[in-house]
């Protein structure tokens, strides 16, 4: 077993022991422009979003003690509109995008100040996991 704990699986009471592997919950919310994500991390995050709003909103226990998804609790509307820009830059890139979220559960706070990594230090997360990514930031910083 590693240190991180898994969030369990749903339905199982939230004890199962289970993998991230096999429930692909590595991914994250970011706290940087999705314009800056490469495409396999802003449909990962896109991902993400829905399955945080899906376990805040419909109160699904196995998930609620992940660190990702405690960041969002009470600030759900800063969750609805990090949705609408990461949704916003998949349209743009020609990915479908099908799935709106209910505005009438945007309740909460509007903003995410609550950062598991500094920004700087999320951007050299990225820019170490891929080389799109770290393309992406080159090019934005126009070095
Ligand atoms: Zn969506
Ligand atoms: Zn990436």
């Amino acid at each position: 077993m590693s240190s991180a704990s898994g969030p369990g699986i749903i339905g199982k009471g939230g004890r199962a022991q289970t993998s991230f592997t096999l429930i692909r919950w590595a991914m994250r919310v970011w706290d940087i422009d999705p314009g800056l994500l490469c495409d396999r991390h802003l449909l990962g995050e896109h991902n993400e979003i829905h399955a945080i709003w899906s376990v805040i909103t419909g109160g699904l226990k196995g998930f609620s003690g992940h660190p990702e998804t405690k960041r969002w609790q009470g600030k759900l509307r800063a969750l609805y509109l990090r949705h609408a820009l990461t949704a916003a830059e998949m349209q743009r890139r020609g990915f479908k995008h099908k799935s709106p979220l209910d505005e009438n559960l945007a309740t909460g706070k509007a903003v995410q100040d609550e950062l598991k990594d500094p920004v700087e230090v999320q951007e050299r997360l990225l820019s170490g996991k891929d080389a799109d990514c770290a393309e992406r930031l080159r090019r934005r910083k126009g070095s």
